[in-house]
């Protein structure tokens, strides 16, 4: 049988429980398909023979009878999680050589669950980055080009290995991580659906951080309905997270019924900026009309810090890196540098972190020492800080009026051209997380949505951003704006 690692999670559950496919067969064809892949630099590491042996035990389990959602289904991982026994980098120099001794919560719900690993997934250098070309490993490759074009495009950051394979079907769904937008931008620039749970829905412990108050975990699916079965699997406290909730799990499937009827829709009129591409402003339009059309009551809210919500989020997320990145010394994981004669422990500290870290986890660590230095702690932290609770103050006013969840674009544009942005000030590249940020400074859950194609063929996506703790809500909202656009497009092959 061929093609079977272009199934959803939902289908190859299916055809695995009714014993038309097994899940050896299932990842056979996804370790073919991830052999064949690397013109797209999606994985950091293949463990193609760690795949079959847990395909044969999830056989063996489906056989039973009472299997897991997940139980079968192989899966590529972020490198940022740390997987026991295998190479788990964050797509950096500093961790070479790294192998956890540990399983993250995440990967071992998933493993729990019956889930089959398939490989470590390329992103940006500590999850920093919004195009995957900070990582060690060098860019991944969007499947998607520009029609009639070969020009390589970015799968968007940091999650881009993640986005990249699970559009180009290297795997049936992945993990992501999101901070200021990783999963939801590259969700966007290839064509599939990414989660950002509630912060506090889905446990940290074993995930490499990079700003621990706006991290969180969550789904790179081919559907809304894939994601909704991917949470389920990854949600629930953690008694070794003691920032994750101990808040009941609701069953995110059932909740997919499409019936979006008298549900109020926000549309924030700060989300329409100036010298936004045409393209996105009718994407948005459309979007609106979907869910009208569906049965919900659109209404135009503001959320007025809005611009504040990038300088906010420069501030705090490389102030919390310049602090957890600190343990990266060169003791005691991964890179050392060779000192010179005469040399002691503080060149070693500082050469093991020059030649470990790349340039913009440099820029973040500078940064994030600076605005939490004495004489500059007020002046940017604190500051930062203030604005963060008045940008959460936003979100609640506007659900204190009665709306259920809140509509914007998810990026301000398609997929760029790798490279593009390599001479452009660093603030550009920032600006790719306009419209995501705002969702991880109030903690809140968002999902982005392939909705369209823009002039080019390129994929372009929605953002949803829900109440705290009502994925399911929100999910179904999604789902109904899923099931309006229709998007079924794929990339064509050419890797
Ligand atoms: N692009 C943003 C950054 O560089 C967000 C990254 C993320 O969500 N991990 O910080």
């Amino acid at each position: 049988m061929s093609g079977l690692n272009s199934l959803t999670i939902a289908d190859a559950r299916d055809k695995l429980r009714s014993k038309e496919i097994s899940a050896v067969e299932l990842t056979e064809a996804c370790n073919t398909a991830v052999a064949g892949s690397d013109a797209l630099n999606a994985y950091s590491v293949k463990t193609p023979e760690l795949a079959l042996d847990q395909a044969k035990a999830a056989d063996a389990r489906l056989a039973t009878g009472d299997a897991p959602d997940l139980c079968g289904i192989p899966l590529g991982i972020k490198d940022l999680f740390c997987t026991k026994g295998v190479a788990s980098q964050a797509a950096s120099n500093i961790l070479e050589g790294f192998k956890p001794e540990y399983e993250s919560t995440v990967t071992t719900k998933l493993w729990g669950a019956g889930a089959v690993m398939l490989g470590k997934l390329n992103m940006d250098e500590f999850a920093m980055g919004s195009s995957n070309e900070t990582s060690a490993y060098g860019a991944a490759i969007n499947p998607w080009r520009r029609q009639g074009s070969d020009v390589a495009l970015t799968p968007g950051g940091s999650s881009g290995g993640s986005a990249a394979a699970v559009s180009g079907d290297l795997c049936l769904a992945a993990t992501g991580t999101d901070t200021g937008g990783s999963i939801r931008q590259p969700a966007a620039f290839t064509g599939i659906v990414g989660v950002k749970p509630t912060y506090g829905r889905v446990s940290r412990w074993g995930i490499i951080a990079f700003a621990s108050s706006l991290d969180q975990a969550g789904p790179m699916t081919k559907t809304v309905r894939d994601s909704a079965i991917f949470l389920n699997a990854i949600a629930g406290h953690d008694a070794k997270d003691s920032t994750s909730a101990d808040f009941a799990v609701p069953d995110f499937e059932a909740a997919l019924t499409g019936d979006i009827r008298g549900k109020k829709i926000g549309i924030p009129k700060e989300y329409r900026l100036d010298g936004m591409p045409a393209e996105i402003e009718k994407l948005w339009d459309d979007g609106a009309a979907m869910l009208r059309d569906a049965g919900a009551e659109i209404v135009d809210v503001s959320l007025p810090h809005t611009k504040y919500a990038l300088p906010a989020y420069y501030v705090l997320a490389p102030a919390e890196a310049s602090s957890n990145l600190a343990r990266y010394d060169g003791v005691r994981y991964g890179h050392r540098a060779k000192l010179q004669k005469g040399e002691g422990i503080h060149e070693m500290y500082a050469r093991t972190r020059a030649e470990g870290f790349g340039k913009e986890v440099q820029r973040r660590i500078m940064i994030g020492a600076y605005v939490l230095s004495a004489g500059f702690y007020d002046a940017y932290y604190r500051r930062a800080q203030r604005v963060r609770t008045l940008i959460k103050k936003d979100f609640e006013d506007v659900y204190a009026s009665g709306v259920d969840a809140i509509l914007t674009p998810a990026t301000p544009s398609a997929a760029f051209g790798l490279g593009e942005m390599a001479d452009a000030d660093p603030v550009k590249m920032y600006l790719n997380d306009v419209f995501t940020v705002t969702v991880n400074l109030a903690g809140l859950p968002g999902v982005s949505v392939p909705t369209g194609l823009d002039s080019q063929g390129l994929p372009l996506g929605l953002q949803l951003i829900g109440k705290p703790w009502e994925e399911a809500d929100m999910l179904n909202t999604a789902y109904a704006l899923e099931q309006a656009a229709g998007f079924v497009s794929k990339a064509d092959k050419w890797w």
